[in-house]
């Protein structure tokens, strides 16, 4: 049998909770949120959803003021999830595209959260977990993104960004609607993330799990 430490190579565990996974003290995701846990170590997602998958959606060059003048940078956008009710949505920075990538998905992981799904089209009413359990919309930078539940088999209506998120969410069918400067790709993924993050706001920490 191997334990959770094994599975992500190279991984010594630096927190408390990182330490609780590797002592087989906590074996799922579900609990590290129904206790309220913050976590700190990206490898701590991976330990508990060895499925999780991930995707760069934006790189942009960003200039710096620094007292040695201008510095370059990259800056990338990684959405993280499991395709099953668990995504995740970072940034970083750094001067190699690879390294801001890297940074970007670690980020993702300390971001991970968790996404209520259901059935909440009049239209539908099948009662599975395909959508959305009520419609959410999210804010950032400028940018108000509206998720609105959708019947089964519709697909996800959106931009290519928010396709990604949504479909690393396990959100099947649904609509968006979104204002403001929604050219703006990382203010629109953020916003997509914090309407997402939402679906969980209605409800106390005890029905987080089961
Ligand atoms: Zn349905």
């Amino acid at each position: 049998m191997t334990t959770k430490e094994e599975k992500v190579e190279g991984w010594i565990p630096r927190t408390k909770l990182g330490k609780m996974i590797s002592e087989g003290n906590i074996s799922s995701i579900e609990e590290i949120f129904s206790e309220g846990f913050k976590i700190r170590e990206p490898e701590i997602v991976d330990a508990l959803l060895p499925e999780l998958q991930e995707e760069v959606i934006n790189i942009n060059l960003v200039q710096k003021q620094t007292d040695a003048g201008e510095k370059s940078q990259f800056k990338a956008i990684v959405v993280v999830g499991n395709r099953d009710g668990y995504v995740g949505l970072g940034s970083g920075k750094a001067q190699q595209v690879r390294t801001a990538i890297q940074k970007g998905a670690a980020d993702a992981r300390l971001n991970i959260t968790l996404v209520r799904r259901g059935c909440g089209s009049w239209e539908c009413g099948c009662g599975r977990h395909h959508s959305l359990p009520f419609q959410v919309q999210g804010k950032c930078g400028g940018v108000q993104v509206v998720l609105i539940p959708g019947p089964r088999g519709l697909g996800v209506v959106a931009s290519e960004e928010a396709k990604i998120i949504l479909d690393l969410a396990g959100v099947k069918d649904c609509w968006t609607r979104s204002y403001g400067s929604t050219r703006t790709i990382p203010s629109f993924a953020c916003a997509v993330f914090n309407a997402l993050r939402k679906t969980y706001s209605f409800v106390t920490p005890k029905d987080w799990v089961g």
